[in-house]
């Protein structure tokens, strides 16, 4: 490791030594921006990355609800207000057992150079609880988002923090969530966005992380003279994101082959068409089964239990699940079997050794902070259009995100292009992100 990024690496040590997520998510971007900073004045000696590793208020808090069967249940709230140097706090909620400070604090660190890409005015934050909805009935789930937001309340607002779904946390919850603060603060605004329809909601919001995912996919094909078109596609994962890129895959005639949950993968040589998807969408969205069931369904698949998906050849990757899921040897396998493109639909899915492997074999490498950004970006434009009380059309909103995934991938390349012209998408979004940050943290002293 560069000595520079060591140091920088034991300066942040100190503060977070527990926290595996969130200093791996420091690291990966300290490898690119520390000699960046070096080699521009404006921004050495500023303590800038320092700055932005530390958040600016980390609130933690006790979520005390009652079960169906009458018992007290505790878990534990956050909300991890990071940067807000270019807007009002923004990220998403995940309430899952693996959330704790590590992962929240690496999720909204990812958020602050995530929004700032997205070209819109939005600082990062990230929040949830290890609340676990598995095997939740529906009265809990409402029970425990109202207790949630019964703390949470204080701490957001529409020009302050706004709040968004994440993994557990979808349309219902942030209608429960949605119902509480209102009902507490007595104001309809957009203090969150994911919103229904009909109360706010913009529209291609549910749709925006994953069809943003294969649009920037296009854009990075597109350097290579090659598109979606025919390809055989591995993606993992079944929830929001996954889903919507498997929809726009098969919309732009990709071929995809695989879908999975924390239980194992499905396997569908003659690949998932938009009606077996529709099935996945009801068995995931409404009855909240598992992914296997598919099977019973589609006799020719097949099930691999306790597996990844990472081994079936394929010409396109996308890891939708969650962070940590692609690791060295799944990218070896991945590159091996001829695989010339990854685009991580989750936050931070591969972790630094699988990017590598991607990065000496000059494979196209999308990290979610770029590729991702569509779900925070469209989430941007239901902001706006909350506080212009306006509703844009389908195809309004869908050209905006399409027009905001070109302009990432060009800072991409505008940053990231290397000598060789291999264009190294993690740095491009590092840099990018980077930059507008530190411009504003500069421009507003040391706060
Ligand atoms: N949770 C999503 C993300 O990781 C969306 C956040 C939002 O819309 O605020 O970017």
């Amino acid at each position: 490791m560069d000595k520079r990024v060591k140091d920088f690496m034991n300066e942040v040590k100190t503060r977070n030594g527990h926290e595996p997520e969130f200093l791996q998510a420091v690291q990966e971007v300290a490898e690119t921006v520390i000699p960046y900073i070096y080699e521009h004045d404006i921004y050495f000696g500023k303590k800038i990355l320092s700055r932005i590793a530390e958040p600016e208020r980390l609130i933690s808090f006790r979520v005390s609800w009652v079960d169906d069967s009458g018992e007290i249940q505790i878990n534990r709230g956050y909300r991890v207000q990071m940067n807000s140097a270019i807007g009002p706090y923004k990220g998403g909620l995940r309430f899952h057992p693996t959330v704790n400070q590590s992962v929240l604090k690496f999720l909204a660190f990812e958020q602050v150079f995530k929004n700032s890409l997205t070209t819109l005015p939005m600082g990062g934050g990230k929040g949830g609880s290890d609340f676990d909805p598995k095997g939740k009935s529906d009265d809990e789930i409402m029970r425990f988002c109202h207790a949630f937001m019964s703390e949470l309340f204080r701490h957001i607002g529409h020009d302050t923090d706004v709040p968004a779904g994440d993994i557990g946390v979808g349309a219902r919850e942030v209608g429960y969530l949605f119902g509480m603060y209102k009902k507490l603060k007595n104001e309809f605004t957009g203090v969150l966005t994911g919103k229904g329809l009909s109360w706010g909601g913009s529209q291609i919001r549910p749709e925006a992380t994953g069809y943003g995912a294969v649009y920037f996919a296009e854009s990075m094909l597109k350097t290579i003279g090659k598109s979606i078109d025919e390809k055989t596609i591995v993606i993992s994962g079944s929830g929001n994101v996954a889903q919507y890129a498997v929809e726009k895959c098969i919309q732009l005639g990709g071929k995809v082959v695989t879908m999975s949950d924390s239980s194992g993968y499905i396997y569908d040589k003659d690949g998932i068409t938009q009606e077996k998807l529709n099935f996945i969408k009801e068995l995931k969205n409404v009855k909240r089964g598992r992914i296997s069931e598919y099977i019973k369904e589609y006799t020719t698949a097949e099930y691999f239990d306790g597996e990844k998906p990472w081994q079936v050849t394929c010409q396109l990757a996308f890891p939708c699940a969650t962070q940590n899921e692609l690791l060295i040897q799944d990218a070896e396998s991945l590159v091996g079997n001829g695989c010339i493109c990854v685009t991580e639909g989750a936050n931070m899915p591969c972790d630094i050794n699988a990017v590598e492997v991607f990065h000496k074999a000059k494979i196209l490498f999308a990290p979610g902070k770029a590729s991702n950004a569509g779900g925070v970006a469209t989430s941007g434009l239901e902001m706006t259009q909350n506080a212009l009380r306006y509703k844009w059309t389908r195809e309004e909103v869908d050209n905006k995100l399409k027009e905001i995934m070109k302009d990432i991938h060009e800072s991409c390349q505008q940053y990231g292009a290397e000598k060789d012209g291999y264009i190294n998408y993690v740095k491009g979004a590092n840099i990018a992100g980077f930059v507008k940050v530190a411009d504003a943290m500069l421009a507003q002293g040391v706060i």
